[in-house]
């Protein structure tokens, strides 16, 4: 099966190349000048658009299993497809955690039966007691591990416990201490692994509430009970480890401006210390809020212009390298709930693309630096380069082909999310992303899907140190 993507703008982070694509059996086969005379099975003209190597979200939570009233996996890898994605990374959070080899290969096996888009693993790392497992996920092909730094879990399901007091502490797994997190850095350093983490540290958290005084109710309330020096100084900490142990340490959903100068520093240090920052924090800020409610409520918050610009200059000079959509979806009911009691998190994956293009169109971004950050450079950090994240001959055929022209207003109603519900209803965005092709095959076009569901788990390689 030969396809040829013809007459576009070819986007890859050095440069914007006027060259055909041919693919062939599934992987990109040659870049063409105009002009040549190759011949394909099926041709595509993609006059006018931009084509850029396929979107990879690294940051998705499908709720699947354990909490599919939320979220499931057919449904976000669809939200993933329509939105312009070709590769997602879903979380290890769900019921059960992927804590250990064994839950990484039913997770595999149950995700290829209905993912719409191609999928890596994360696992997740719980202190000592699944330190054993860190070395072999990784050699099962896990994409990183994550730590959720500061929470406690629920012994039952290992899900997160937000408020400690919520739970009798006899049924819970209480936070890592930093000895027990040193020990899961050097486990991850031996396996020449990526670990990332949930920046915020959980004391300055518990003071902050405490000096609040009273329960959260206005966003500013929310900003003070979550201040940026939590970020920051679990970034430090972490640069600190990353640099005792030489273990890669990702900073995900990084959030302010105080969290990417700390970022900035370490790598001018030669720290292996690397970000991701997620589109609710380049698009909205806390002057939102009137307009989008408590729909905005994400861990961390949204914070101020300052904190927006700090993070656009942070993906622009290399700082952060990787951007992810935070798919994190609750029920309608639960994210209907006043901004003190609703769950923190949104649905993501389906905007992502959409929203970060309107951003880029806007003149936040080059599209050299977009297509390194939504697509090369993640699949370099998670080992899935040149596999994925490249129009280079021999690598997967995936393309995500954006029209600058086309617009779309964001509509809940016409989301494919199980519980749609999105910070950015009733937004209307520039450019989109109108046809994916995935492994050599259009699998998207206008926002519907074409064919079956195609997805396969894709095993990262990360060089074992
Ligand atoms: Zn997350």
């Amino acid at each position: 099966m030969r396809l040829l993507i013809k007459n576009g703008s070819v986007v890859t982070p050095d440069g914007v190349l006027e060259q055909d694509i041919l693919c062939e059996d599934g992987r990109i086969a040659a870049l063409l000048e105009r002009g040549h005379n190759a011949q394909a099975d099926e041709t595509v003209d993609v006059s006018g658009k931009l084509v850029f190597p396929g979107f990879i979200d690294p940051h998705v939570h499908s709720r699947d299993p354990g909490m599919t009233e939320k979220e499931d996996f057919a449904h976000s890898t669809l939200g993933a497809l329509v939105g312009g994605v070709t590769t997602i990374l879903e979380m290890p959070n769900a019921i059960p955690p992927v804590d250990s080899v064994e839950v990484l290969r039913q997770r595999k096996e149950q995700h290829e039966g209905v993912a719409w888009v191609d999928f890596g693993l994360w696992g997740i790392a719980i202190g000592d007691s699944n330190i054993d497992e860190l070395g072999p996920m990784f050699e099962a092909g896990a994409a990183a591990i994550k730590i959720f730094w500061g929470y406690a879990l629920r012994k039952d399901t290992k899900q997160l416990v937000y408020n400690l007091g919520d739970e009798p502490p006899e049924n819970l797994i209480l936070p890592p201490d930093n000895g027990a997190v040193l020990r899961v850095f050097e486990a991850v350093a031996a396996a020449g692994g990526l670990l990332a983490a949930h920046c915020e540290d959980r004391d300055i958290l518990a003071a902050s509430q405490e000096d609040l005084g009273h329960p959260i109710e206005t966003y500013e309330d929310l900003l003070a009970a979550r201040p940026a020096v939590a970020e920051a100084t679990s970034i430090a900490v972490g640069a600190q480890f990353a640099k005792a142990t030489g273990c890669r340490f990702h900073v995900v959903h990084m959030a302010s401006a105080a969290g990417a100068d700390v970022v900035r520093e370490a790598q001018d240090l030669g720290l292996p210390v690397t970000a991701e920052t997620c589109p609710q924090y380049l698009s909205l800020t806390d002057s939102d809020y009137e307009r989008v409610g408590p729909m905005m409520k994400v861990y961390p918050p949204i914070r101020s212009a300052e904190d927006r610009d700090a993070l656009w200059e942070a993906v622009n000079d290399g700082t952060i390298v990787s951007i992810g959509s935070d798919h994190a979806p609750h029920t309608v009911k639960e994210k209907s709930q006043g901004l003190a009691t609703q769950p923190a998190g949104g649905v993501g994956c389906e905007t992502f693309g959409p929203v970060m293009l309107d951003r880029m169109f806007a003149g936040d971004t080059t599209p050299e630096r977009f297509a390194d950050v939504m697509s090369t450079s993640t699949a370099k950090l998670y080992g899935l380069y040149p596999r994925k994240g490249a129009i280079l001959p021999g690598s997967d055929a995936d393309l995500t082909i954006v029209d600058p022209g086309a617009t779309w207003t964001v509509r809940n109603e016409e989301l494919v999310a199980k519980q749609p519900t999105s910070a950015w209803n009733g937004f209307e965005l520039t450019g989109m992303p109108t046809m994916v092709i995935l492994r050599g095959e259009v699998a998207m076009k206008d926002r519907k899907p074409v064919g079956e569901h195609r997805g396969r788990f894709v095993p990262a390689r990360h060089n074992a140190g």
